[in-house]
């Protein structure tokens, strides 16, 4: 089977591949044949990680078998797939393809390895437009950016929408909506910020807002910038991850393609000595959606490169 064949059997089982669920059990039921067929042993540890491996394996590739609702066929699916298939590329070499468990509300998995690699690989769709935007096939991933995710509480006083004039009013809506507009400003080159959530109280028609909540998300590769970022927007931090920095596997191999930066988070956030590769994505950039696409040439050249690499790093 292809690439392409491989990863419709998997999206077939179905869209929706909840971590743990039967249909997570069922995508890795069905790598673990394509893993045996590779001439891979095939393992499984205590958080659930599906490993199929030859020799002494302290050289990996993989990615996750789980999905969101609205998923399409790449995320994930794509970076275990063409680790199968580079690892029956390449019947001498000592190494492991790796798929991990619920990454997309975890990651769960990779997170509780009890082993770890020398180097762990990762293809991936990119799940954004830069590489169609620079007419790019693949890009090599410098880092995975650093979130901080919180919120900011606008306070107002409840009023008669009627019968209070415009200037007695203490409207925290639309103190909001200048809140929005300042996140935006703050973000600039190296870093991204978005409102996504908004609660209104009491959220009534004809009542002044009298208190509103919104949430911000907001993210760099840079530690600095996004500390600088948190400051400047200036709201409360519920939680916050420092970027991490990826390795040279890839770039090793394709040293001249482009360099750019996950805004997204990835299992190579948790797996040591991890390096990835973005594959370009097509319509627009679309990801956790059915139109999410790569090319069947992009993904052969990702495959190509990750053979490539695998074979440097396993040697
Ligand atoms: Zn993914």
């Amino acid at each position: 089977m292809t690439v392409l064949e491989r990863l419709e059997a998997i999206y077939a089982i179905g869209q929706h591949r909840a971590g743990y669920s039967a249909e997570e059990d069922a995508a890795h039921e069905l790598a673990a044949g394509w893993m045996r067929e590779a001439g891979l042993e095939v393992s499984r540890d205590e958080a659930g990680t599906l490993f199929g491996k030859r020799g002494d394996a302290r050289v990996w590739a993989g990615s996750h078998l789980d999905s969101v609702p609205t998923a399409g066929k790449f995320d994930g699916a794509l970076g275990v797939v063409a680790a199968i298939e580079a690892a029956s590329r390449l019947p001498d070499a000592p190494l492991a393809a790796v798929a991990f468990r619920a990454e997309e509300t975890g990651p769960m998995s990779s997170k509780r390895l009890t082993e770890f690699p020398a180097a762990y690989l990762e293809v991936h769709i990119e799940q954004g437009p830069v590489l169609a935007g620079l007419g790019e096939p693949l890009g090599v991933v410098t880092a995975i950016a650093g979130q901080a995710r919180g919120f900011k509480v606008l306070e107002g006083r409840a009023d008669h929408a009627g019968t209070t004039p415009m200037g007695a009013r203490a409207d925290a809506l639309v103190a909001a909506a200048k809140f929005v507009l300042h996140v935006r400003e703050c973000a600039r080159e190296g870093t991204v910020a978005t409102v996504g959530a908004i609660e209104c109280e009491p959220n009534a028609t004809n009542v002044v807002p009298a208190k509103v909540t919104v949430s911000v998300d907001a993210r760099s590769a840079d530690a600095a910038l996004l500390d600088k970022l948190i400051d400047e927007i200036d709201f409360e931090v519920n939680w916050r991850s420092d970027p991490v920095p990826m390795g040279d596997a890839f770039a090793a191999v394709l040293p001249d393609a482009p360099r750019l930066v996950s805004g997204a988070g990835h299992d190579a956030m948790f797996v040591p000595n991890s390096s990835m590769l973005f594959v370009r994505s097509l319509n627009g950039g679309v990801s956790h959606h059915p139109d999410e696409l790569s090319s069947e040439e992009d993904i052969a050249l990702a495959v190509d490169a990750l053979t490539a690499a695998l074979a440097r790093l396993a040697s």
